[in-house]
């Protein structure tokens, strides 16, 4: 099932005996170090046994002596693509690259360029040149790599191939990207490349995040290396589209900062860091509320389809929200209802089909009809009630129906069974994808599998940081559902509630909680939504992003990337984040704030972050007034983006004490200020601005 390999050509070591401990401190073993790649050491006992151990699960003083051994023996250099800041290399691409293998090509160009001041030639192979002094770049499959033997049609999903050969280079992978999904292996065999061999890092969107060491000769190892994604769609929504300006303008966002040019570039910006960080889909999985438009269509025609409420009729609970009208589950002609158009396509030869059961927003008027209760079960011991927030459903914040259990994942569970067996009839590689969410979230505790083909969307994990009581419930609930044999992917409201536009940081229990879920079989993610407050939340972000692609990547290390972007400032980036998040992790067990709505917990802040708080947070900055001196510009760069994201968190929380976040003194200085550093990407200044409209602290 784990679907990675790795197989970069081992370091050998000759190694004296040391003793090896585990990161729990429970082990410990004499051994000498045979080999390592990047992901397992091998170890050989005193006795002569040999073990081979996870990276991930040695302790930290183990990986730094693993770190300074490589530091130490560097791999001999068997290719050189600059020299002395002149190229020795030409990229080549075939015949007729696609649209990604222009952006691989020009991207890597673009780096190289940046990091040596050599522009590497870029060529299609039917158009080449020979020059045996230049080595080759092989990007994207083309008649050259497969005379090396390199073929990525049969690869799975953006898998992707680096490989050194006398005097070559290639970065290729499966492009077989289409609509609604990336994969483009070769573009990521070239961030791989620059990521992983050259030392690129891309820690926020834009210049200033952008981090490409300098050198005047650039040479590779030999390298091997073929990676899969573990997790096939790398989700986040992204919230300074193009799509997204109409809303920014319809709310009057416009009145305070510009929606024009210095928008568009913050969304390229976005969409670029995207990219780099590989985010993106093996294939489109298509969710989403199922029924928002059903009340309108069928109410006439098949009105026993819809729920059936306490006062005997059929209906929406609300008459304001017909998109938020459940449906009766158990009643067969639903059934044949969402069927009919997959059967239709199934007979044109359309496989793989996904019939979307994930029942409407909202936590109330669900069916009340004998046969949906008769499917229930009854409620879980473990059921306990969320705070507003932590359950994702504050938009319907009306009282449950009494009469029925508080779980209804029973009910849920059968219907999304009748649905997968009757779609594999008539197309047997059919999924069905439904949510775990609301009052179906906790598994079902009377039905004894889900079929194969079920595909859980968890909306849970939501809002961090997160208590350990919750953190075990949503653990637990995860497993629940996994044991049952659905496939349960993570749709999580995590990031959408993850702070206001002040620091905010929750790196680890992110990070932890993603290798829970990688580990009991998650393969796809949609994370709702990234806020884009980078200097407030970067380090979280960056390492969600990041251990996406290497799931079992160390997340202190991680941070390390993060922090290394600072030169001489690093410690002083690490002890101001490191504080904040100790500061946020400290919310989770504070019920004056975890228990909170949304709107209050930001009427809460003036009270939260004090000015006793910043002061620390400032004492902390200030220690790299000194430093300052010896970082290079972009360092310093970085480094003021870090001010700027406190002194956004300062002003934030002297607007909100007066009330309202665009009028009065404080008000005018915060939206100047977003005018200011809109360009910077210290925040997003446009969703910040538009979130305080919806909850009504923006006048
Ligand atoms: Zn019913």
């Amino acid at each position: 099932m784990i679907a990675i390999s790795m197989l970069v050509a081992p370091t050998l070591f000759a190694a004296e005996a040391r003793e090896w401990e585990d990161r729990t401190g429970s082990f410990r073993v004499a051994a000498e170090l045979v080999e390592a790649d990047r992901k397992h050491v091998k170890l050989r006992r005193t006795d002569g046994t040999v073990i081979v151990v996870p990276i991930t699960k040695l302790s930290h003083a183990d990986g730094r002596y693993l770190s300074s051994l490589r530091e130490a023996k560097p791999a001999a250099p068997v290719l050189t693509l600059v020299e002395n800041g002149q190229p020795t290399s030409v990229i080549v691409t075939n015949g007729r690259p696609n649209e990604s293998q222009i952006t691989a090509a020009a991207e890597l160009q673009e780096h190289i360029r940046i990091m040596s001041g050599a522009t590497l030639p870029i060529a299609k192979e039917n158009e080449l040149e020979p020059d045996p002094a230049r080595a080759l770049i092989l990007v994207g499959e083309s008649n050259l790599s497969r005379t090396y033997g390199v073929v990525t049609k049969t690869l799975e999903p953006e898998t992707f191939v680096i490989k050194t050969l006398p005097n070559v280079l290639i970065l290729a992978g499966e492009d077989g990207g289409g609509k609604g999904n990336a994969r483009t292996g070769t573009l990521w065999a070239v961030y791989d490349l620059l990521q992983d061999q050259l030392g690129c890092r891309w820690i926020w969107p834009g210049e200033t995040g952008r981090r490409v060491p300098r050198r005047e000769c650039i040479q590779l190892p030999a390298l091997d290396i073929c990676e899969t994604p573990v997790v096939k769609i790398r989700h986040f929504r992204l919230l300074a589209q193009d799509k997204h300006r109409f809303g920014y303008e319809r709310e009057g966002i416009g009145r305070f900062l510009d929606l024009g040019e210095t928008y568009d570039q913050v969304a390229e910006d976005e969409r670029v860091w995207y990219r780099r960080m590989r985010l993106g889909k093996s294939f489109p999985l298509s969710a989403g509320h199922a029924f928002t438009d059903w009340w309108e269509k069928h109410k006439d025609s098949a009105p026993d389809i819809f729920a059936l409420q306490p006062d005997g009729k059929r209906r929406p609970r609300s008459g304001s929200h017909p998109d938020f009208v459940k449906m009766c589950v158990s009643n067969p002609k639903l059934w044949e209802l969402q069927l009919a158009p997959l059967q239709n396509r199934a007979q044109q030869g359309e496989r793989g089909l996904w019939v979307n059961a994930c029942e409407n927003d909202g936590s109330g008027g669900f069916c009340t009809c004998q046969r949906c209760r008769l499917w229930d079960a009854a409620p879980p011991a473990n059921s306990m009630a969320r705070p507003p927030v932590e359950d994702g459903s504050e938009v319907d914040g009306a009282p449950r129906d009494s009469e029925l259990p508080e779980s209804l994942s029973d009910r849920y569970a059968r219907w999304y069974n009748e649905l997968a067996v009757r779609a594999r009839q008539f197309d047997p590689d059919v999924r069905v994808v439904a949510y775990a969410y609301s009052r179906y979230r906790a598994p079902p505790t009377g039905v004894e599998r889900l079929e194969p083909n079920v595909w859980i969307g968890y909306v849970g994990f939501n809002a961090y940081p997160r208590p350990d009581s919750y953190r075990q419930l949503s653990a637990d609930e995860w497993l629940g559902w996994s044991q049952l044999g659905a496939t349960v992917f993570l749709r999580s409201n995590s990031l959408f509630y993850c702070g206001e536009g002040a620091p905010y940081v929750v790196s680890h229990q992110m990070a932890e909680d993603l290798q829970f879920q990688v580990q009991n079989g998650m393969r796809a993610t949609d994370y709702d939504a990234l806020q884009g407050y980078w200097a407030a939340t970067g380090p979280t972000y960056y390492v969600l992003a990041r251990m996406l692609w290497d799931t079992d990547a160390d997340v202190d290390e991680v941070l390390n990337e993060f922090y290394e972007s600072f030169g001489p400032l690093q410690e002083v980036a690490k002890d101001f984040y490191d504080y904040w998040e100790a500061f946020t992790v400290d919310l989770g067990n504070n019920e004056a704030y975890f228990g909170q709505s949304r709107t209050d917990r930001l009427r809460a802040y003036p009270t939260i972050y004090n000015a006793a708080v910043f002061l620390k947070a400032e004492a902390i900055l200030s220690r790299g007034k000194h430093l300052v001196r010896d970082a290079s510009d972009e360092e310093r760069e970085r480094f003021r983006n870090i001010e700027l994201g406190l002194q956004h968190g300062r002003l934030l929380a002297a607007a909100l004490e007066d009330g309202k976040t665009s009028s009065g003194a404080a008000g005018t200085q915060l939206m100047q200020f977003r005018r200011d550093i809109a360009p910077r990407n210290v925040i997003n200044v446009y969703w910040t601005t538009s979130k305080e409209k919806r909850y009504r602290v923006l006048e």
